[in-house]
């Protein structure tokens, strides 16, 4: 890996992939968490609803590796949609990670959980809680601050009325499933896009197409999803509690051609997997 990080547009470095954690209890988090650093990871995706902070507080705490150079990203519970739910929310995510700082914190989502994508997009609330996240970074207790599951019309309402524009725009982004437009249009705004479930859960890696072009990389496909990701310079957030997988998704040092990126950008959807079918999994989980 060359370049090892990107920059957001405040000029903080950001490492080019991220650990993620959803669905991992507390315990499994720390070990795996502990596990991810010591295999190289640095950036570690948690938020206050995977209700696994703590684990990742005390991995990071009891390693080896010097807290400035990992990067822990949390999010803001979806369902606190006004300054003081969503303050408590923060001061709950501050003890449970047992720091002092937080280095990216996101609204989790424009809307609460059960009406992810429906038509009210919380505008009035999310401006007041993106007040708090900018009070946040103006006290340097956060160093970046984003949001996740953002369209264009949830953007605009922050850029439009905020002071700070969102650093970071974490969405669903996978080979056949990748959303241009939002990516592009963040992207002229200096939003950074991480990709979260590059591997779209698991359930592209089957595919004969893909697995017939990692063969001609010397690749597998997780690799070439997670290259796939980096090459469209979006920041892939990718789990896994194998430490083979864990190794392997950190290995990604060689290039896709032009050719077969036009082919891959344009390859029709493989896997009906979306963001909604995320959120179902999860509040079938807690
Ligand atoms: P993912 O990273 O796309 O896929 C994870 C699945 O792929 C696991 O089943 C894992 O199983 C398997 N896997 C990983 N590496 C592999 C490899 N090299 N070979 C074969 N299988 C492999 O999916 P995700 O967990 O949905 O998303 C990743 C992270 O993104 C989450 O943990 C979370 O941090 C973040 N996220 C954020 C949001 C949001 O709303 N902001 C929503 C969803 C996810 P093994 O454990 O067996 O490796």
């Amino acid at each position: 890996m060359l370049n090892k990080y990107y920059r957001l547009s405040n000029g903080v470095k950001i490492p080019k992939i991220g650990f993620g954690t959803a669905m991992m209890d507390n315990l499994t988090t720390q070990s795996t968490v502990k596990k991810a650093i010591d295999l190289g990871y640095r950036l570690i995706d948690t938020a206050y609803i995977y209700e696994n902070e703590v684990g990742v507080g005390n991995a990071i705490n009891s390693s080896d590796i010097d807290r400035k150079e990992l990067f822990v990203t949390t999010k803001i519970d979806p369902s606190a949609k006004n300054y003081l739910d969503a303050k408590q929310n923060l001061d709950k995510s501050f003890q449970n990670l047992n720091s002092d700082y937080i280095d990216l914190l996101l609204i989790h989502s424009p809307q609460p959980w059960n009406e992810f994508r429906g038509e009210n997009h919380y505008l009035k609330e999310n401006i007041a809680i993106w007040k708090l996240l900018e009070e946040f970074y103006e006290s340097d207790l956060v160093r970046a601050i984003g949001v996740s599951n953002f369209q264009k019309i949830d953007l605009d309402n922050l850029i439009d009325n905020c002071e700070i524009k969102p650093m970071v725009n974490q969405v669903l982004a996978h080979i056949s499933n990748t959303p241009f437009d939002i990516i592009d249009y963040s992207r002229n705004e200096e939003v950074l896009v991480e990709a979260y479930s590059p591997l779209a859960n698991s359930k592209i890696l089957n595919n004969p197409n893909l697995q017939i072009m990692a063969e001609e990389y010397d690749v597998t496909v997780a690799q070439l999803c997670i290259k796939y990701c980096i090459e469209l310079g979006l920041l892939p957030i990718v789990k896994s509690e194998d430490t083979e997988h864990m190794k392997e998704n950190l290995d990604f040092n060689f290039k896709i051609s032009h050719l077969d990126m036009e082919y891959l950008e344009h390859i029709e959807r493989i896997s009906s997997y979306g963001d909604l079918d995320y959120m179902s999994i999860y509040s079938k989980q807690i």
